[in-house]
């Protein structure tokens, strides 16, 4: 607690050790109460907490007005004493009271009710929201996590460097904020998505280890964990492997959340993707519930069920002690969400003491029902959910439900991190060129087991990108980069760049690895949802001081604005209309 020119101590200070000793406090007043005739209580706030203060009833003072009060801490009499206030056991009298600005009433009280206040209006008076207790909180959670990272990072021999905001275009896959040049009317720098481009020049410039909490930016519809610009730990180390790099983020990443929860997570388990989609249905799963995806297909090899028959992958999920809480309308609802992600249905099942009730339990055979309850670890009063299609299809479509019906919200149970590691090296085709797709960005390591089938299986080619994953949401992704012209000519090729395009659209970031670009590799981790989940907060809005609303205006500043018709000549620009 800091003392000032203008005050002894502050709001949420002064205990019974106090009690006598003249103090002056600073801050805004709170609820005002009427006692007797001649007095008032005052509570006066700062972000430390509040005092009760005794004060004559002719003191003007309302709501929000900004006021030093200097008085003598007293005992509380018996019977008043608030054993829910840290500063409960006392109280300001013999108050003076100088108002240093009178406020107009606020358009939402101060204090938690505000939880429940249209976000809208929040953000419109976000300089008030701020002074809430648990605005207060999340931002010095941020900056503690900050600090801790920071700290981490430096003990380890990172460098801090920064990297320019106006960039050229940088080919990792997001939509860029463009800036037009008023010096070069019709060209454009990007905001960067990350600084990407520039920490991997910066291994070839010999930094060795760079880090930076750096903003990034991205043009993407906006999401409860996802802002235009939001804030990521960039790291890139050189002469590296992929563990190196997970070891240096998980240092930073542990110490940050042992600096907010107190206790230091176990050190972080790594699961491969394939293992991740088989078990969790997903990339990034939530590791603070079971109900893992249990296979199935081969219980049903020689199956009469023609929904089962030949599908190539069977699995189950089990929910436990939940059968009763889904009626048709549920059930029908769940086969409609399986529908919608693109499985052909949803098999359900309630299991009882008399066995197991399914519309399609006729079906099947004793031997099956029973394996089916045996591998799920069936027990009466569960449901269990079952898909055949498609594998990936099986999985997504039960890890979906799983989350939807498992996951706890973010403030409950334990941190589960995990780094989900060998990612595929393309994901899905490009429809126009019919060639695959980065699963990160080109310039990623394929795995070196898996090269040689670049050309005859690209789908199957396993790279060496990774990703953070904290309670089933996704911290940040990272790769070992390449960084010999071959590997990376091969991997062009199977993306269908050619040597020309690359040279065209690439070469400013590749052709100064010909100068010796060392082996390296790095990870950007989000540091928002780092914050949100650590603050157990679900939304990211709530961890930052001032965002953006889900539909990327700001309601304080009314931005964005149109354009000023001075400044768009300057620039080179005419607004057209709107085409949607
Ligand atoms: N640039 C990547 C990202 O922002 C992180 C990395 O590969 O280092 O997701």
């Amino acid at each position: 607690m800091s003392s000032t020119s203008m005050r002894t101590h502050q709001c949420g200070e002064l205990r019974a050790e106090h009690i006598g000793q003249t103090v002056a406090l600073t801050g805004w007043v709170g609820r005002r109460r009427e006692h007797g005739e001649k007095l008032a209580f005052v509570d006066v706030r700062d972000h430390t907490g509040i005092t009760q203060c005794v004060v004559d009833n002719d003191v003007d003072v309302r709501s929000e007005y900004v006021v030093r009060i200097t008085g003598v801490v007293r005992a509380r009499p018996e019977g008043t004493v608030n054993s829910t206030l840290p500063t409960g056991e006392v109280e300001v009298g013999e108050c003076h009271v100088e108002v240093l600005r009178s406020a107009v009433a606020p358009p939402f009280p101060i204090d938690a009710r505000t939880d429940d206040v249209d976000e809208n209006l929040r953000l419109k008076h976000r300089y008030l929201d701020l002074r809430r207790e648990r605005m207060q909180k999340n931002l010095r959670v941020r900056a503690a996590v900050n600090g801790a990272i920071r700290a981490a990072m430096e003990r380890q021999d990172f460098v801090e460097v920064e990297t320019p905001m106006l960039v050229p275009s940088t080919p990792e896959g997001a939509r860029e904020f463009l800036v037009p040049s008023r010096k070069e009317p019709g060209s454009f720098y990007a905001l960067p998505q990350s600084p990407q481009l520039f920490k991997q020049l910066l291994m070839v410039g010999g930094v060795d280890r760079y880090y930076q909490i750096a903003r990034c930016l991205r043009d993407e519809d906006l999401r409860a964990d996802r802002q235009y610009e939001f804030m990521q730990l960039d790291m890139e180390m050189s002469f590296v492997t992929q563990d190196d790099v997970l070891d240096a983020v998980s240092e930073a990443v542990l110490d940050a959340a042992e600096a907010i929860a107190g206790d230091r997570p176990p050190a972080i388990e790594h699961i491969t993707w394939h293992d991740a989609m088989n078990r969790f249905g997903i990339d990034k799963p939530d590791l603070r519930f079971g109900m893992e995806l249990v296979e199935l297909t081969d219980a049903f090899v020689a199956t009469e069920f023609k929904a089962f028959a030949g599908a190539e992958s069977i699995k189950g999920i089990r929910v436990p002690a939940r059968a009763d809480e889904f009626g048709r309308n549920q059930l029908d609802k769940l086969t409609d969400k399986a529908k919608s992600i693109g499985a052909k249905g949803l098999v359900w099942m309630k299991v009882s003491a008399d066995g197991i009730d399914s519309p399609v339990a006729k079906f099947l055979s004793e031997d099956e029902l029973a394996e089916v309850g045996s591998r799920l670890e069936a027990e009466p009063g569960d449901l269990l959910l079952i898909v055949a299609d498609e594998w990936m299809t099986t999985c997504e479509v039960l890890g979906t439900l799983r989350n939807d019906l498992g996951r706890p919200p973010v403030h409950e149970g334990p941190l589960k991190f995990v780094w989900v590691v060998e990612f595929p090296l393309f994901v899905g085709v490009d429809k126009e060129t019919g060639h695959p797709k980065p699963g990160h960005h080109p310039f990623t390591t394929p795995h070196p087991d898996d090269v040689d089938k670049m050309i005859s299986d690209p789908m199957s080619v396993r790279s060496i990108a990774y990703d953070l994953v904290l309670n089933g949401w996704e911290l940040g992704s990272g790769s070992i980069r390449i960084h010999e012209p071959e590997l990376q000519r091969r991997v062009f090729k199977v993306l269908g760049i050619s040597d020309e395009e690359a040279a065209r659209k690439f070469g400013f970031f590749l052709n100064p690895f010909d100068y010796g670009a060392p082996p390296h590799g790095g990870f950007g981790l989000g540091l928002d949802r780092l914050v949100a989940i650590l603050a157990g907060e679900e939304n990211i809005r709530e961890v930052i001081a001032f965002p953006k609303t889900q539909s990327g205006a700001d309601p304080m500043t009314n931005s964005p604005i149109e354009g000023d018709p001075k400044q768009l000549l300057e620039l080179g620009l005419r607004v057209l209309p709107r085409v949607d």
